[in-house]
């Protein structure tokens, strides 16, 4: 832990589409929270990068953006990329993978539950008790292949699924502290180790590793899932899960399968977390179809910001902040399950400033209830 701070420096990246909307109304949440809690004062320094950036000036990321990421006490992050806009090689512009890598942000913390308000996707009333996160291992995997892939003779490709002990070690260990924590507030205490360990080499390594690590949390139950099986009871009973730990690519689809259960992207928040930095950021992308609009959904972004303050108030010491956290993630809840606004995602009528407002609003209203 850091010593406490006078001030919090974060680091803003909108990006693109969505992103360049649901953040300005994200940081007018947070400055509000903070000053209700009674927190120490965050300051925000906002860089341009992405896929805009890049067709603006040739630049995706700046060497800029990347210092102030590097200093900042944490980044928050809107959306990148844009289809039409690709390096001369034709890949898209994901500066995110990037960021993840130069910060070892080797755990990617995505959180699915159900807020009361919304439409519901799964008729069974069990599925009000969906409360899990799913932790993503995002320095390695399948993902190792990015930039490495291999094309021969125009007649084969390869890909190739880079698992290490390290790697799986600290994810895995960042999963059972979680559950831990989890479990404290209530919760069943259990990593399911998601894996395809019945056919390839490199699962079967990422189980052994989780199994070395499970021997040092023996308060926390095992939990094994081939990911097909996994994905099929991500949908028949959601509710049973408490945290997962898997491989990157497998982490990336069930992710947004995680966020499908819960009606949309726009309600899934997720925080990067490495040793000394963290970034927090919609699960969603930068929406073309909607970009543009006012219409997006910012509810993903202001949980970003709350696990953001979460994640600062541990680094610091800073209560204050836990509680600003606790206020926006009420605000949104009360904002959802009081019926004041729903969004337009979800068939409501309230769009990104009118959904922004509502929360802001809430705020004082649930003060109480937080204290
Ligand atoms: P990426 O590849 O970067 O994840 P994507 O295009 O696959 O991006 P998203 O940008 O997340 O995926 O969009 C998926 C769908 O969800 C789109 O139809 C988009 O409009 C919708 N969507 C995503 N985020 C929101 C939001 N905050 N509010 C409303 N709709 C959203």
């Amino acid at each position: 832990m850091s010593s406490p701070k006078n001030s919090i420096k974060v680091a803003v990246l909108p990006g693109d589409g969505i992103g360049r909307e649901v953040m300005p109304a994200c940081l007018e949440l947070i400055d509000a929270a903070v000053k209700l809690a009674g927190a120490p004062p965050v300051t925000f320094d906002t860089h341009q990068a992405g896929a805009q950036h890049y067709a603006e000036t040739g630049e995706a990321l700046p060497a800029s953006a990347l210092e102030a990421c590097r200093t900042a006490d944490a980044i928050l992050f809107g959306a990148m990329g844009w289809p039409d806009i690709r390096f001369p090689d034709g890949t898209e512009i994901i500066p995110q993978l990037d960021l993840r890598m130069e910060f070892g942000l080797f755990a990617g913390v995505r959180p699915i539950r159900w807020f009361p308000g919304l439409p519901k996707v799964l008729s069974d009333p069990r599925a009000e008790g969906i409360d899990f996160v799913l932790i993503r291992e995002q320095t390695e995997g399948l993902f190792y292949a990015r930039g490495r892939g291999e094309i021969r003779d125009d007649q084969e490709a390869y890909d190739t699924m880079q698992i290490t002990r390290a790697g799986t070690e600290r994810v895995t260990e960042f999963a059972f502290r979680l559950a831990a924590e989890r479990k404290r507030r209530g919760k069943p205490g259990t990593v399911t180790c998601v894996d395809k360990a019945n056919v390839f080499a490199s699962m079967a390594f990422f189980r052994k590793i989780y199994d070395e690590i499970a021997d040092r949390h023996p308060e926390i139950n095992r939990d094994y899932a081939y990911v097909d099986a996994l994905a099929l009871n991500m949908v028949k009973k959601p509710w049973t899960l408490d945290v997962l730990v898997t491989e990157n690519m497998f982490g990336d689809i069930l992710s947004d399968l995680a966020a499908g259960l819960i009606g949309g992207m726009g309600m899934a928040p997720s925080a990067d977390i490495g040793e000394n930095h963290g970034l927090f950021q919609p699960a969603h992308g930068t929406a073309p179809d909607i970009a543009g609009k006012g219409i997006a959904n910012p509810s993903a972004m202001f949980l970003s910001g709350a696990m953001m303050l979460d994640w600062l108030a541990v680094r610091h010491g800073e209560q204050n902040l836990a509680e600003a956290a606790r206020l926006i993630e009420a605000a949104v809840e009360h904002t959802l399950s009081t019926g004041r606004a729903i969004p337009m995602e979800y068939g409501g009528k309230a769009n990104c400033a009118e959904m922004t407002r509502s929360v802001i609003s809430s705020l004082g209203a649930v003060q109480k209830e937080v204290a």
